[in-house]
C-alpha cells in the first residue's frame, strides 16, 4: 500500500484517518448486525440511530439552538442554489445576493432562473480578491444570501454583515465546522459535505424553524424543505453512507477538542503558509486581500506559469498533492480543511522556501 499523501485537494478532500479506519473496521458488519450499514434499511433502528447521532453531534459541536432543523439532502450544495430561491422568494418578491466569487455567481444564476434578485454587493471589480464592506440591501428582500468562504478565490468572511433583521442564508460548503460560529445569526446554513464534513453525496442544511415556516407551498414534493423537515430527512432514501461518514468525522472533531481546538489548528496551518508567502519578497504573491484571506483555501501566484507548473510538479514528488489552482484562475491553491494535518502545512512551508532558493 502506498503511503498516504498530503492531500491539498479542494473537494472531495482529505478525511481524518481515524474516521476512515473506523469505517473500514465496521464496513462488513455494522455493530453485530451481520451486514454493512450500506445494506441496512434506512428505516432500521441502526440507521435511525446514525441519523439522530449525527444530528446530535452537529448540534453539540456547532452549538445549534433548539429551534433549528438539521437536514441531510442529496443534490449537492448546487441544488440548494435553486431550492432556496424556489422556497423563499415569494411571487413578485426578490432576494438579496452578495457576490464574492464563482460559487456566489452560480447561486445568483440559479435564483435568476426562478425569481428576481438584487446584487447587494460584489467584489467582481477586482476579480473577487476581497470581501465587500458596504451593501445596498433591498428593504423588501426575502433574504440575504452570501458564501462564507470562497473556495476558488481564496477569500473568507471573518465578520458577517448586519442585514437589519433580514434572514441571512449562507453557503458554508468550504468552511463549515472549521471555526466557532454564532449559528443564531443565520436563518439557514448549507454545506456540501465533501470539504469539511465527509464524502460527497450529502448536503447538510441547518434551518431556523421560523424561517422554514415562510417557505412557499405547492412545490414539487422533493424540492420543498417542508417535506424533509416533516420526515426528518427520511421522506425518501437519504444518502446513507455519506451521513454515516459525517458521523465519524464529527466524532473525530469531538475527539480533537471541538471547534475551538480545530479553529486554533486551522489558523496555525494557514499562518505557516501565509508567513511563507509574505516573507518571500514577492516570490510568492497571495491573490486575496490580506484581511480577507481564507483559512481554508490559500491562493497564490508566482512570476510565471512555467514556474508554477514546476512548483506543482516538484511538490507532488515530495508527497504534496493537489496544489494546482482552480482551472478558472490558475496559480497555486493549498486547500487545508479540518482533516488536513499541521505537519502537511509545515512540509509545504518548508518546500516553498527550498523551492525559492533553488529557482
Ligand atoms: C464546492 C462548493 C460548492 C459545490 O458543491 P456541490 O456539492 O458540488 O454542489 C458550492 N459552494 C461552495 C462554496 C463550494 O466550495
Amino acid at each position: 500500500m502506498a503511503d498516504r499523501i498530503y492531500n491539498f485537494n479542494p473537494g472531495p478532500a482529505t478525511l481524518p484517518l481515524p474516521a476512515l479506519k473506523k469505517a473500514q473496521e465496521e464496513f462488513l458488519d455494522y455493530k453485530n448486525t451481520g451486514m454493512s450499514i450500506i445494506e441496512t434499511s434506512h428505516r432500521s433502528p441502526e440507521f435511525e440511530g446514525v441519523l439522530v447521532e449525527t444530528q446530535g453531534l452537529l448540534k453539540e459541536l456547532l452549538k445549534i439552538p433548539d429551534d433549528y432543523h438539521i437536514l441531510f439532502l442529496g443534490g449537492g450544495a448546487s441544488l440548494q442554489f435553486a431550492m432556496i430561491a424556489m422556497n423563499f422568494i415569494p411571487d413578485a418578491g426578490s432576494a438579496d445576493y452578495i457576490n464574492t466569487g464563482t460559487w456566489s455567481t452560480k447561486a445568483i444564476k440559479e435564483a435568476g432562473i426562478i425569481a428576481r434578485y438584487n446584487v447587494a454587493a460584489t467584489s467582481e471589480d477586482k476579480n473577487f480578491c476581497y470581501i465587500p464592506e458596504s451593501f445596498n440591501f433591498d428593504p423588501d428582500a426575502a433574504y440575504v444570501h452570501l458564501t462564507t468562504n470562497n473556495t476558488i478565490k481564496g477569500t473568507q468572511w471573518h465578520e458577517f454583515p448586519d442585514t437589519a433583521g433580514k434572514p441571512l442564508v449562507a453557503d458554508m460548503s468550504s468552511d463549515i465546522m472549521s471555526r466557532t460560529l454564532d449559528v443564531s445569526k443565520f436563518a439557514m446554513i448549507y454545506a456540501g459535505a465533501q470539504k469539511n464534513l465527509g464524502p460527497s453525496g450529502v448536503t447538510v442544511i441547518i434551518m431556523q424553524d421560523e424561517f422554514a415556516k415562510t417557505a412557499r407551498e405547492g412545490l414539487p414534493t422533493m424540492l420543498s424543505y417542508d417535506t424533509h423537515i416533516k420526515k426528518n430527512s427520511l421522506f425518501n432514501t437519504p444518502p446513507v453512507f455519506p451521513i454515516y461518514m459525517v458521523k465519524l468525522v464529527m466524532e473525530w472533531i469531538k475527539d480533537q477538542g471541538g471547534l475551538e481546538k480545530v479553529d486554533e489548528i486551522n489558523r496555525k496551518k494557514a499562518d505557516l503558509i501565509y508567513d511563507a508567502i509574505d516573507g518571500s519578497d514577492g516570490y510568492y504573491r497571495g491573490t486575496a486581500q490580506k484581511k480577507d484571506r481564507s483559512i481554508m483555501n490559500l491562493t497564490m501566484r508566482m512570476q510565471n506559469e512555467d514556474l508554477e507548473k514546476k512548483f506543482i510538479a516538484e511538490a507532488k514528488e515530495k508527497g504534496l498533492h493537489g496544489l494546482k489552482g482552480h482551472r478558472s484562475v490558475g496559480g497555486i491553491r493549498a486547500s487545508m480543511y479540518n482533516a488536513f494535518p499541521l505537519e502537511g502545512a509545515e512540509k509545504l512551508a518548508e518546500f516553498m522556501m527550498q523551492f525559492k532558493k533553488n529557482n
